[in-house]
């Protein structure tokens, strides 16, 4: 077997432990790997270079294309990104791939026969990071949802359940609210479904869904999440199977792969010889399988069943009555490597046939424009006057419409407080103005968009912000106000 090369970060707090736990294992099971290390996280950003990220990172990964990454220190609260987003988003590593496999009775669990994996979307949604203070009392975060994004995780997720002889892929989006961002992810899972008639596909709302996989986990198999509600329900799902500290995750690209634990650095287990390293050492199973050792992957994956159901576990696991040796880091690692070509007796072993677990990514597909119509404009306003009572703005604003765009509705956090509206609500400084044409489904021009936001100004209004409304191929590209 030629050595594969491999680019690895042993990360911060307890990641250069459990990291070097993690490749005296592997390295024991016979893995082929050339390791490439690089510096990344507290540091770089320690050493003055506020991305903490060396540029040598960018090369190693470009020429390894794996990545094999301890837990990483976010510095909180202050104008650091997250290395780990920066990373998935830069090589467009979409798929986070994150099972959840229960171990009874060895370790802990109200749910015995749990075995589900959570595929994230990992570019998109609240996590494009693009944030605003608007106005004195508001600030919005906007969510992007796109049409190639929404397939090809939904497509992979389905791949994924191929690949692993997987029955059903549940997805969950909350597309009763979010008609247009949410409502494209389901609509895409309904379409991309239908490819796979072998496999069984559901939709739940979210919150009723996150509810039943918190309460029957052993009646989910693969489930398919945007990116927020992903990242929340997979720390559910491996702290309801165990721990968090058991879960591994895959990010997979088209260009390059990155695996880790789940799990942060836990700075205050640090240095203690302490941590658990099976989060890590389970992301490193799905590297075996990625780059084409999957016989390594299954040897250390039944190795680490087998230490585990023999109750050697680390103080995060470890439960008087069931577990028999209370150990640390290093020799839990030893453990395994001395359990290496044996397989569980209790627990189900593991058995990766070459090429299967890991589906590589595929392209995002372009697809021919639809046809655009302008059909409006969202101005939102800064106004703060006459006790903000919407029928005085409204009246103000009258004199900006014109014959071929006038104003429409006014909403507050969306909802309509004009024409008509409700004495009791709460109104905000923050006011969406909707200008359309009065003549129903009548196109605008941007010239008249243009021409209306100079009057709007020179009415002494505070714009913050428009919005173009457009119809593509007839259909609304914008919600309704609520109560509209
Ligand atoms: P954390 O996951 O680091 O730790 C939370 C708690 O979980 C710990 O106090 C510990 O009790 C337990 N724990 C976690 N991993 C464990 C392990 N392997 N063995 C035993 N116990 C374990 O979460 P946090 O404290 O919120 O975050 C700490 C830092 O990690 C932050 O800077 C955060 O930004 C970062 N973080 C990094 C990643 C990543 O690199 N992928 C993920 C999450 C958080």
């Amino acid at each position: 077997m030629s050595k594969i090369p491999v680019t690895v970060a042993y990360g911060d707090g307890i990641g250069p432990e459990i990291m070097a736990a993690c490749l005296h294992i592997i390295n024991s099971a016979g893995a082929e790997l050339e390791i490439e290390e690089v510096v990344v996280g507290e540091k770089v950003y320690l050493s003055g270079n506020t991305s903490g990220i060396d540029p040598a990172f960018w090369d190693s990964i470009r020429r390894t294309k794996v990545f094999y990454k301890a837990p990483l220190t976010t510095p909180q609260g202050s104008g650091f990104k997250s290395i780990n987003v920066t990373t998935r988003k830069t090589l467009s590593l979409y798929a986070n791939v994150r099972p959840s496999r229960s171990l009874h009775p060895f370790v802990d669990t109200k749910h015995p026969k749990m075995d589900l994996v959570i595929i994230r979307e990992n570019e998109e949604d609240l996590y494009a990071g693009i944030e605003h203070r608007q106005t004195d009392e508001v600030y919005q975060c906007l969510k992007l949802i796109s049409r190639p994004g929404s397939e090809r995780i939904i497509r992979y997720a389905f791949e994924y359940a191929k690949a692993n002889n997987r029955k059903k892929v549940t997805c969950f989006t909350k597309d009763n609210i979010m008609k247009l961002t949410d409502g494209l992810f389901h609509k895409v899972f309904d379409e991309i479904a239908a490819d796979y008639p072998e496999i069984e596909a559901e939709h739940w709302i979210v919150d009723i869904g996150a509810a039943k996989m918190a309460d029957t986990p052993e009646n989910f198999d693969v489930i398919v999440l945007p990116n927020l509600y992903g990242d929340v329900l997979s720390d559910v799902a491996a702290q309801i199977a165990g721990s968090v500290g058991m879960a591994g995750s895959a990010n997979i690209g088209e260009h390059a792969a990155m695996f880790e634990a789940i799990h942060g650095s836990a700075p205050r287990r640090a240095g203690q010889n302490l941590a658990n390293p099976s989060g890590l050492l389970m992301g490193g199973v799905m590297m075996l399988v990625h780059i084409g050792q999957p016989e390594v992957a299954e040897r250390v994956h039944n190795a680490w069943l087998r230490t585990i159901e023999e109750g050697i576990h680390t103080y995060d696991i470890y439960r008087e009555g069931v577990s028999r040796e209370k150990v640390g880091t290093r020799e839990f690692a030893q453990a395994i490597v001395a359990r290496l070509g044996q397989q569980p007796e209790t627990l189900a072993p593991v058995s990766y046939a070459r090429g299967a677990g890991i589906p590589t990514a595929m392209p995002a597909v372009y697809r021919k424009p639809a046809q655009r119509e302008l059909v409006g404009v969202d101005v939102f306003l800064y106004w703060d006057q006459d006790g903000r009572d919407p029928r005085a703005l409204g009246e103000a604003l009258k004199s900006t419409s014109s014959d071929e765009i006038a104003l429409s509705i006014i909403t507050n956090r969306g909802l309509k407080v004009w024409p008509g509206g409700a004495p009791e609500t709460f109104c905000t400084d923050h006011w969406r103005c909707r200008f359309m044409s009065p003549v129903d489904g009548q196109p605008v021009t941007q010239q008249q968009i243009i021409d209306l936001l100079q009057r709007v100004h020179e009415g002494g209004f505070d714009i913050i912000k428009t919005e173009q409304l457009y119809l593509f191929d007839g259909e609304p590209g914008f919600s309704l106000g609520q109560g509209q």
